[in-house]
């Protein structure tokens, strides 16, 4: 017998308003460093006798991200009380949707093995998160900072098949979701957690089989390994004849496990019931149309652009596409007149190579897009070469200078007066009549090191082409001599 798997995901994703969901404190980034309970209040404490606000920001950032992933957006939401007991949660209760959430039933789509692929969305709603537990030894402490930090919860339909698909949906929803500033998309943060609903069945059957719920999945990898974990797991029991246990298990990383959560700990009747303290918030269409023409374009949309109306390969257009400000930076680069190979070729390989040794992101470099057009046009009209271009992007990346000043500083204008090159050439050679012999004798791998030479001879000014021509002239030149 063959199994098939079926999978259903639920993402938890922070949004970074400026205050939490329902509160005046400040939402601050885990960053491991803040002191713990400094951002806290009578609200998120869950004192008695205090009153939860909407907050009016995150419920428009959330209702953008559920148009973007093609929802309907309910007319009412009502906030309901979902009570379990855990130190993390200080009211006793999370704030949540259940009856009447945000946004249902719409589709995400994924690249599954070349082809596209839908992926329904069956609900999208708001919600506030846990405060933090830490353990050390036999004490146990708590964080309020992250308490009430709003979240968004989108749920998709059990659509995925494999554990390569659950990973490629969680990767284009982080995308989706960095390009709409919901959150940073700082993973280790916990910016987004997945749980995995995992189910195996016979080939071709219509049921469904039954699931285990594989929790706080802080990775694209433990999202991808567990899956595909509980699938070998599941078919296997099935294979011998075992029956599958609903359960919720967590993922041991090291391990490559899935583990048992202690089942009464976690066996919940949450209790749900419309929170009185709130009420129904109603969303007329005039403010979902208005949000909705706040899009931005999503990068499923740019990279077909970028296909279709700037020529670039596919792999170009989805390495731009990635970063909304890679993205516009690119775009406005082109804007100025330079050719879109190019453009894209100086940010994807010389520019992407700066970064990575800075640590900066591109948003964060004093680099306007009209100070890389100009040294892209530079280089292509040939006032400097490739090699020193490369140099002076790295001065305008560390120093924040324009390419002529830098240029006219070092005096880098590059050689490709022939009088002046053949010069250069011939001196080269004369000074080295060992390697003229051995590439007049058939080593033609000496003219890449003549050519190195005459780069020297000229602080790396030379136009590239010309010195080529000309030393491989002035060789045949030799050989007849
Ligand atoms: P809850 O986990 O709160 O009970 P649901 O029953 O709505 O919520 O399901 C949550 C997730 O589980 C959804 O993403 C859904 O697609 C997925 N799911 C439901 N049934 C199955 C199943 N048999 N196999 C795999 N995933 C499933
Ligand atoms: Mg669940
Ligand atoms: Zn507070």
């Amino acid at each position: 017998m063959r199994y098939e798997a079926v999978i259903g995901l639920e993402v938890h994703a922070q949004i970074h308003t400026c205050s939490k969901m329902f509160c005046g404190c400040p939402v601050v980034a885990d960053t491991g460093d803040v002191a713990p309970n400094i951002y806290v209040c009578p609200v998120c404490a869950g004192m008695p006798g205090v009153l939860p606000v909407v907050n009016s920001r995150a419920v428009d950032i959330a209702i953008k991200t559920a148009l973007a992933l093609r929802c309907d957006i309910l007319p009412t939401n009502r906030f309901a009380r979902k009570s379990y007991f855990y130190p993390d949660l200080p009211k006793g209760y999370q704030i949540s949707q259940y009856a009447l959430p945000l946004a249902a039933d719409g589709y995400l789509e994924i690249d599954s093995g070349g082809t596209r692929k839908r992926v329904g969305i069956r609900r999208a709603h708001l919600e506030e998160d846990a405060g933090k537990l830490y353990h050390d030894g036999r004490v146990s402490r708590v964080d309020l900072n992250r308490a009430g930090v709003p979240l968004l919860e989108i749920v998709s339909e059990p659509d995925l098949c494999s554990a390569d698909e659950a990973r490629a949906y969680g990767e284009a929803l982080h995308e989706i979701l960095v390009y709409l500033e919901v959150n940073t998309g700082e993973m280790e943060a916990g910016v987004m957690r997945f749980e995995a609903n995992v189910s195996v069945r016979p080939e071709g059957s219509e049921l469904m089989g039954i699931r285990r719920e594989i929790k706080n999945l802080n990775s694209f990898r433990a999202l991808r390994d567990s899956v595909a974990y509980e699938i070998e797991l599941q078919s296997a029991a099935l294979e011998s004849g075992d029956t599958v246990e609903q359960e919720t298990v967590g993922w041991d990383e090291d391990a490559g496990v899935t583990v048992p959560q202690r089942s009464k700990e976690f066996a919940h009747d949450y209790r749900y019931f419309p929170d009185p303290d709130i009420p129904p918030l109603e969303i007329s269409r005039k403010k979902v149309e208005s949000l909705r023409g706040q899009l931005p374009e999503l990068p499923e949309a740019k990279r077909a652009r970028f296909v279709v109306t700037h020529g670039l390969s596919a792999y170009d257009a989805r390495v731009l596409a990635e970063d909304r400000a890679v993205a516009d930076t690119f775009e406005r680069v082109v804007e100025t007149g330079v050719d879109a190979k190019q453009a894209a070729n100086w940010i994807t390989g010389e520019l992407f190579r700066l970064l990575k040794g800075t640590d900066r992101s591109i948003g964060e470099l004093d680099l306007p897009a009209a100070a890389l057009a100009e040294l892209i046009e530079l280089v292509s009209t040939g006032l400097i070469n490739r090699s020193t271009g490369r140099e002076v992007l790295a001065e305008m990346v560390s120093t924040g200078r324009r390419a002529p000043e830098i240029i006219e500083a070092r005096d880098l204008t590059q050689v490709s007066d022939i009088r002046e090159l053949r010069g250069v050439v011939r001196r080269t050679l004369d000074e080295n009549p060992e390697q003229v012999q051995e590439y007049l004798a058939g080593k033609r791998q000496v003219l890449g090191w003549f050519l190195g030479q005459i780069m020297r001879a000229t602080r790396g000014k030379a136009n590239p082409q010309i010195a080529r021509e000309l030393t491989e002239k002035e060789l045949e030149n030799r050989r007849d001599q």
